[in-house]
């Protein structure tokens, strides 16, 4: 059933390109809205109190006996505890193997004069500072709303998203969970349409 938005305990928008974080408590439930579509949101998870416990794609992938998210992806920790639980998806389908975009990977892919574009690894930076994190915190993460088809060889594509304006995910706790967005800021691939914009974090009691 549809949430009520008038109940939400918080309902805040984020620009395009910008990091956000917020423990989700157990028994909460959080939406993130992709407002104008087509926006990639590179998204880690925690355990709230022991941070060395965090999402792990390989085990969640591994137990769901498939390499998307959707709806009832029960997002595993590297302790195989249950972070959070997808409750709706009105897109369809998210990776969780691409990984987040850096001055690394700008260089490699897309050449030295892109290595100083703002990228997800200088958002997460950034709010690791802020948590008093460890760099090496930074692992696997889901890439909600980016459209990463997996082609008959293996290979991994970064096509044009598929999301529409107002389609959303939600989830809900099932552990205090410490979650880290990166608003993807990527120019150089198609995981924004090449034009980053803003998204709707909404978090309920229930
Ligand atoms: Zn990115």
């Amino acid at each position: 059933m549809a949430k009520d938005i008038t109940k939400a305990i918080y309902n805040e928008k984020i620009p395009a390109g910008v990091p956000w974080h917020m423990v989700i408590k157990k028994g909460q439930s959080l939406r993130i809205v992709d407002l104008e579509g087509c926006q990639a949101v590179d998204t880690l998870f925690y355990n709230a109190h022991e941070h060395e416990e965090r999402y792990s794609a390989s085990d969640t992938v591994r137990e769901q006996g498939s390499i998307f998210i959707t709806t009832g992806t029960k997002l595993l920790s590297s302790d195989d505890n249950v972070l959070m639980i997808m409750t709706e998806d009105t897109c369809g389908n998210h990776d969780t193997l691409g990984g987040h975009c850096s001055a690394e990977s700008n260089t490699v892919r897309f050449g030295y004069d892109k290595k100083y574009m703002h990228s997800c690894r200088d958002n997460y930076l950034f709010a690791v500072g802020e948590l008093e994190m460890n760099p090496k915190d930074l692992t696997n993460n889901i890439n909600f709303f980016m459209n990463v088809p997996v082609e008959e060889d293996g290979h991994l594509a970064i096509e044009d998203g598929i999301s529409k304006p107002g389609d959303y995910v939600e989830m809900r706790a099932e552990m205090d969970t410490l979650v880290l967005v990166s608003n993807c800021p990527q120019l150089n691939n198609p995981c924004n349409g090449y034009n980053p914009t803003p998204i709707q974090m909404i978090v309920w009691d229930e």
